[in-house]
């Protein structure tokens, strides 16, 4: 069985290679999925594709007619996936469900310390040698009132954070999980309730219909002034446009955004020799109060390690069984 790697990255490289305990032969490409470097998966079986691959209906059916039948996601999310399309040429999907919620959610509040503290400017003035205190003034968390839009297997692994904080913590979610009122306190309430009383608003729903633009004009003109903002799930989850315009009107006490609307292609890749052409991430990028990490809230060596060991578990069911485990459907 045939494997082809796509979007390669330095980091992962050794962990997929030791993860192949049973040697099948791989291909690992540097460079992402599209409708040009599908081409290149003839004589695979197999294709592991990560967050920034395009899937779409056309790549899927290039895959196909080279003869591809899996594909394996290195990743839990697979919005970037046409499953309907996968589905009706009868080529199975397998994703990693859960490889670290602890990377995740260790991040989120990573981000939210950081924009609180005041972090990166603190460290800018002092390795200026500028000891001054001005402008750092932070808040305890202690007491602040968090509110978490999706308690999965992330979500649920911050509640039990803030509540060490001892935050108050509201949450909304279609599928409310009784077990973190009664270990964390955490109060179910409406999206709207929860962009009404939060000091600090955490993401961390999956995209699909109902979720994209859940941050929007109307939804940040009920959050109180000098709310935290922090999206760690998937960029579509905000429209940036909107965003732009309240950070501009002074509504934001900080952001940090780990994902981005328009980070496909973007996020994960070096251009700092280059002129970036999007305007967006420009803008966001002169705002003192937002903080931007490329898409690397997953990244822990046991989160990359958990990835690649059951990309390569997916591959040998597949080969050995004919159905994995992890199987989207
Ligand atoms: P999960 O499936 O365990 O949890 C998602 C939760 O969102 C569930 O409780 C679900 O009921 C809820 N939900 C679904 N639709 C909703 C809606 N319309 N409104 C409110 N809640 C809704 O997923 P998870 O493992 O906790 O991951 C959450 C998200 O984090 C993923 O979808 C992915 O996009 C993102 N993620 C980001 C990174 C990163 O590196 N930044 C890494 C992994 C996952």
């Amino acid at each position: 069985m045939n494997v082809v790697v796509y979007d390669t990255h330095d980091f992962e490289q050794e962990y997929l290679e030791k993860a192949n305990v049973n040697s099948y032969p791989v291909t690992f490409l540097p460079f992402r999925l599209t409708p040009q470097t599908a081409l290149l998966s003839k004589g695979a079986k197999v294709v592991a594709i990560f967050g920034n691959d395009d899937a779409s209906s056309e790549v899927i059916e290039i895959l196909f007619n080279n003869g591809v039948r899996y594909i394996a996601l290195r990743s839990a999310g697979f919005n970037h996936v046409d499953i309907l399309k996968a589905k009706e040429l009868g080529m199975k999907v397998a994703n990693v469900p859960s490889y670290s919620p602890y990377s995740v959610a260790e991040h989120t509040i990573t981000l939210i310390m950081a924009l609180n503290r005041k972090l990166i400017k603190a460290h800018n003035r002092v390795s200026d040698l500028n000891f001054s205190l001005s402008g750092l003034v932070g808040f305890d968390m202690n007491g602040k009132t968090v509110g978490v839009i999706g308690t999965g297997k992330i979500g649920s692994v911050l509640t039990k954070i803030l509540y060490g904080f001892g935050c108050n913590i509201l949450a909304y979610d279609i599928k409310p999980d009784s077990t973190l009122t009664t270990k964390y306190n955490v109060e179910y309430v409406t999206k709207e309730e929860l962009f009404k009383n939060s000091d600090i608003i955490v993401l961390l729903a999956p995209l699909n219909p109902n979720t994209k633009y859940i941050i929007n004009e109307e939804s940040i003109a009920m959050m109180k002034d000098g709310v935290m903002l922090v999206n760690t799930s998937r960029g579509g989850l905000i429209d940036t446009k909107a965003l732009i315009k309240a950070l501009k009107n002074g509504k934001f006490h900080s952001v940090g955004l780990d994902v981005y609307e328009f980070e496909q292609g973007l996020f994960h890749y070096d251009f700092s020799n280059t002129v970036v052409q999007d305007d967006m991430i420009a803008r966001l990028l002169t705002f003192p109060n937002v903080l931007i990490t490329s898409h690397q809230a997953f990244l822990t060596s046991d989160a990359i390690e958990n990835i690649s060991t059951s990309t390569f578990e997916s591959i040998h069911q597949w080969d050995t069984i004919g159905s994995a485990k992890n199987e989207l459907w």
